[in-house]
C-alpha cells in the first residue's frame, strides 16, 4: 500500500498543493541527487524539482514531532520564495504566474497493519500505548519522501535567459547535486549542478 501524503502549508496564496497527478515511485530516488526538469515553450518557462527529503531536511519519516514538522514547513517556506531556489536573469523580465510547493510521502506500510491507529489516533484513551512507537523506527528508516516544487513563469525576454544560477544549494546545506534535464524549442540536454559551481550556462539553448 502506496500512500502520498502532501503536507500542507499555507504560506501564501500563492502556494497551493495538491496531491500527485501520477504515481511518483519516491523510493527510488537517490540520496544526495535532487532532479531538475526545465521547459521553455514560446514565453514560458516551467520548473519541477524533486528533490529527497534528505537533502532538504536530513530525514524522510513523516515529521510527527513539533521540531520535525517546523524543520518542513521552515523548508516549504524557503521554497514558497523561488529566489532562494534559483534565479534567472533581470533582463529575460520573468514573472512568476504559479507555483506548487509540497512533500511527497511515500511509505512502505505494508508490514505495518496496526500503522492507521498510530495515525489517526482513535483510541485518545490509550495513551500509554505510545510505547510502541518505537516499533515505528523500522519502519520510519524505509520512507521516503521528497519535496517537490513547480514554478511558472512568462517571460517577456526568454531569450535573456543565458545562465540560471542555484542559491539553492547555500540555502540547504544538507544539499547534493541536481541533476537538470533541460528542454526548449533547440533540443534538450542535462546537466549536473553542484554547490561549488551552482549555475547553468544556456547561451545557444532557448
Ligand atoms: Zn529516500
Amino acid at each position: 500500500m502506496k500512500k502520498n501524503i502532501y503536507y500542507s502549508l499555507l504560506i501564501s496564496a500563492m502556494v497551493s498543493v495538491s496531491v500527485a497527478e501520477e504515481t511518483r515511485q519516491v523510493d527510488k530516488h537517490e540520496h544526495g541527487v535532487g532532479e531538475l526538469n526545465i521547459a521553455i515553450e514560446g514565453n514560458a518557462i516551467d520548473f519541477e524539482f524533486f528533490i529527497p527529503g534528505a537533502d532538504i531536511v536530513g530525514f524522510e519519516y513523516e515529521a510527527k514531532t513539533e521540531s520535525d514538522i517546523a524543520l518542513v514547513n521552515a523548508a516549504l517556506e524557503k521554497f514558497g520564495n523561488f529566489d532562494n531556489i534559483f534565479s534567472l536573469p533581470e533582463s529575460s523580465n520573468c514573472n512568476l504566474v504559479n507555483s506548487e510547493i509540497g512533500v511527497n510521502q511515500d511509505d512502505d506500510h505494508d508490514d505495518h497493519d496496526d500503522h492507521d491507529d498510530h495515525d489517526e489516533h482513535d483510541d485518545h484513551d490509550d495513551h500509554d500505548e505510545h510505547d510502541d512507537h518505537d516499533d515505528h523506527d523500522d519502519h520510519d528508516e524505509e520512507a521516503h519522501n521528497e519535496f517537490v516544487a513547480h514554478y511558472s513563469f512568462n517571460c517577456e525576454n526568454i531569450k535573456e535567459i543565458d545562465r540560471i544560477s542555484f542559491p539553492y544549494f547555500t540555502n540547504f546545506p544538507n544539499s547534493g547535486e541536481l541533476e537538470v534535464q533541460f528542454v526548449s524549442e533547440k533540443g534538450s540536454t542535462g546537466f549536473e549542478v553542484e554547490g561549488d559551481e551552482p549555475f547553468i550556462d544556456l547561451k545557444g539553448k532557448i
